[in-house]
């Protein structure tokens, strides 16, 4: 029965989409929808953390996070991102639908350089171009029959109780639950592309998994606890590097050289 809500929604909807390294997707929901959701969640952490003063930390962490995502523009349609650096100790940062990034200045003792913090931003603005957020918002919708929370979406005339615990429901599985570990690897390869492309020499992936994996001694920090373990990461980046190495011989040249100062 279960299986057979799934289907019909499913076919309802064709939500279905090819991720950037060719893996089927099923996306229900709007990006619109999702951009919401997204700049929702970012307002209410923005209300909640308190967020970094400090005027050369936000100019070297605005210098990396745009040159990234000047990057990611035509991937995911979105021009103007917006980087907010919170003051909380954990390692880590992260992206989400609509241009928000969000860098917690625990991140930056362990990726210590411009280009380790490229690398991390270039794997967390990865999750957004592959539209994972999405992908987990409509897993959760197809795992919960969420057929009523679906007519809402589609529905020009969305009741607002409805819309409201749809957002909850995106809450919880397109921001707050981690990825899963393909999703991890997708956002590491597009990651590495991005990296390179905005002139930050990709070798530096490698060196900020190696700082991350001597930062979590016993206890891995929260950026990592979901990620694929160290050893299989950075050997499937370093896999990738030849390829990524290209393309920053090719951004160098072409004047992509960043000079974000720390
Ligand atoms: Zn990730």
């Amino acid at each position: 029965m279960k299986i057979a809500r799934a289907a019909l929604l499913m076919a309802l909807t064709a939500g279905c989409a090819t991720s950037p390294t060719g893996r089927s997707q099923v996306m229900l929901v709007p990006d619109s929808q999702m951009n919401a959701m997204g700049s929702q969640s970012f307002q209410q952490m923005k209300s909640q953390t308190p967020i970094e003063s400090d005027a050369a930390t936000n100019r070297y962490v605005q210098c990396v996070a745009m040159a990234v995502a000047r990057e990611a523009r035509e991937q995911t349609n979105v021009s103007d991102w917006e980087v907010v650096v919170f003051r909380d100790k954990t390692a880590n940062a992260f992206a989400l639908p609509g241009g928000k990034i969000g860098v917690h200045t625990g991140i930056l003792p362990v990726a210590k350089t411009p280009g380790q913090l490229a690398a991390v931003l270039g794997h967390e603005v990865g999750h957004v171009i592959a539209r994972h957020g999405n992908e987990r918002v409509s897993q959760g919708l197809v795992t919960q029959g969420g057929l009523g929370a679906l007519d809402a979406i589609t529905s020009s005339h969305p009741r607002h109780g409805t819309m409201m615990a749809l957002l909850g429901l995106g809450a919880q599985y397109g921001v707050l639950l981690p990825y899963s570990r393909t999703q991890e690897s997708e956002a590491d390869k597009i990651g590495l592309d991005l990296m390179a492309r905005a002139g930050f020499d990709p070798h530096e992936s490698v060196d900020l998994w190696k700082n991350m994996s001597a930062a979590g001694g016993g206890q891995p920090p929260q950026f990592l606890s979901t990620h694929p373990s160290h050893e299989t990461r950075i050997a499937a980046l370093q896999a990738g590097i030849p390829g990524a190495t290209a393309t920053f011989d090719r951004a160098r040249a072409s004047g992509r050289i960043p000079n974000c100062v720390r």
